[in-house]
Formats: C-alpha cells, structure tokens, sequence
C-alpha cells in the first residue's frame, strides 16, 4: 500500500499544531502503471506493421526495383500489415467507445435468439473457409433483452469469429441460448447465451487474463489469424456496459465454451409462460 501525507500547520487562537492527512493511492498507482503499460503495449504493436512497411519500401526502391515477382509479393506483405494497423485502430477506437459509454445502461430492446442467428449468417464465409460447422440450439421464440444491439453484436461476432479461428480447421461450433432463469450468477432472472467449441481448449492459467488488453495465449498464432489481442477486452466492457458476466470454461484437449449472462427484464418480454 502506498500513502501520500499531506501536512498543514494550525495555528489558531486556541490550537496549534500540525495536521496530516494521509492518502491511500495504491489505486491511482495502479491506474497509472496501467495506462503506462497501455501506451508502452500500442506503440508496440503499431510499430512492429510500422517497421515491416518501411522496410519494404526501401527494398522496393532499392534492390528489388527491377524484379516484378519480388515487388509483387513485397506489395502483398504491405498490404497485409496496412490491414493490421488498420484493424488494431478500429478496434483501439471501438475499446474507448465502449469505455466511455460503461456507466450508461442501453436500454434498447434485443432479441438474443435472433442476434445469434444474424451474426452466425453473417459469419458464413468465414467458418466455410475453415470447414466449420454450427450446431445451434435457439430458442424460435424471441428472448427479449435491454441491450445495445450493435454492441451486443460486436460480442457475440468476436467470440463466434475467436471459435472458429482458434478452434481450428473441422471444428464444431455451438451456439445456445437459455434462461430466463435465476441463479445463473446474477441477481434476479438472467439469460444465458453460450459460444462453444470442440477445439484443443486453453491452459487454466491463461483463463483469469484472456479479458486483458493484448493478452494472447500464443501471440504469433493470433498475429497470424489478424488478431488485435482487444477483442476480449472489448467483450468484458460491453458486458460490464449491460451489467452482466462472462464465464469462461475450457481445459487442453476440451474445448472451450464462453458464456455470456446478462440480466433479464420480464416487463421487457413478449415471452410468457415458465422459464425455459
Ligand atoms: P485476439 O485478437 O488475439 O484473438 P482476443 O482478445 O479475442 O484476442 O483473445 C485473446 C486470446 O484468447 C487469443 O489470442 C487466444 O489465444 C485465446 N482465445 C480466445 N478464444 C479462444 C478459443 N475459442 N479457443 C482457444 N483460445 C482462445
């Protein structure tokens, strides 16, 4: 723990003496250590695309000039990390939306069944690229949530697009939706929507972190599949932003299953009759 003391001297008609008034700021510390690292962590990625780039460009007006192959596949690799940059903007840009939107609750209606199906179909040609199939068990009936559509669409994009990119080629990848019921983590009721897959599953360890800026199981893996390393972040801040949870569940070799929980308001609903 740290203090910061601050002294006054008194000196009035009847009292004198020194006041101290003593400060905790390990948060602020922290806070700062942390923004610290934030910086020190995005000029790094911005620089690794940045170098690659320059370099290319000196060899294209240098030794490869006259050698079309060569200036063929060098503007290829350029465009490559112009892509990278470009997606590690948008989605630094998306985190501090989302940061700054955190303590307004949206509140507009949501469909959770539906928004699973819209962003599984907009996800078509991706999983056929890598041979994956969906094994979807949604609810035909609306489940009506309070909720940032776009944002929640962000989510379950990121997990659906982590699924297949880290499940690996064949996999199998689940998708559900259950609830409303009480006692999923929440108080009061909550749905429950979950993205599943058969992949190789991650090490306990890794588990608590995965929601950190930049955290990367395997960072030359998830370079290579375009990831940013923020997409989890910016999961855990549209969660917080609706006052739900995440749950993480994986083990090597068990694949992984991540589930978002989020609070359910039956005053919101077309759906009558008991909890499914
Ligand atoms: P990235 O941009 O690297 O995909 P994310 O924040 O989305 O960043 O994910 C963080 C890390 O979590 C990934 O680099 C990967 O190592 C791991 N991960 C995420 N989803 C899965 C999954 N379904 N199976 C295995 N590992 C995963």
């Amino acid at each position: 723990t740290t203090y910061r003391v601050r002294c006054a001297h008194l000196d009035l008609a009847e009292l004198r003496g020194v006041l101290a008034v003593f400060e905790d700021t390990t948060d602020m510390q922290q806070a700062d250590q942390m923004r610290r690292d934030f910086v020190a962590n995005v000029s790094h990625e911005l620089r690794t695309p940045l170098t690659a780039l320059s370099g290319f460009i000196e060899t294209l007006q240098g030794p490869a000039r006259d050698d079309p192959a060569a200036r063929d596949r060098f503007l290829g690799i350029m465009g490559r990390e112009a892509d990278r940059m470009n997606r590690l903007v948008k989605d630094l840009l998306s985190l501090s939306h989302v940061e700054a939107q955190e303590r307004m609750r949206p509140n507009d209606p949501v469909d959770l069944a539906d928004l699973l199906r819209a962003t599984r179909r907009s996800l078509t040609q991706l999983a056929e690229r890598n041979e994956v199939i969906f094994d979807e068990a949604l609810p035909e009936e609306p489940v009506i949530i309070s909720g940032d559509p776009d944002q929640l669409r962000q989510v379950f994009t990121n997990l659906i697009e982590n699924a297949i990119k880290y499940g690996g080629r064949g996999c199998t990848v689940g998708l559900s939706v259950d609830g409303p019921a009480p006692g999923l983590g929440l108080r009061g009721d909550a749905v429950r929507a979950t993205v599943s897959d058969d992949g190789p599953g991650i090490e306990t360890l890794h588990i608590p972190r995965l929601t950190e800026r930049f955290y990367r199981v395997d960072s030359h893996r998830s370079r290579e599949m375009g990831g940013t390393g923020l997409g989890l972040a910016i999961v855990k801040h549209i969660i917080n932003r609706h006052r739900g949870r995440m749950r993480i569940d994986s083990a090597p070799g068990q694949g992984s299953r991540f589930s978002v929980i989020l609070p359910y308001d039956s005053g919101r609903s077309g759906r009558s009759g008991p909890p499914a």
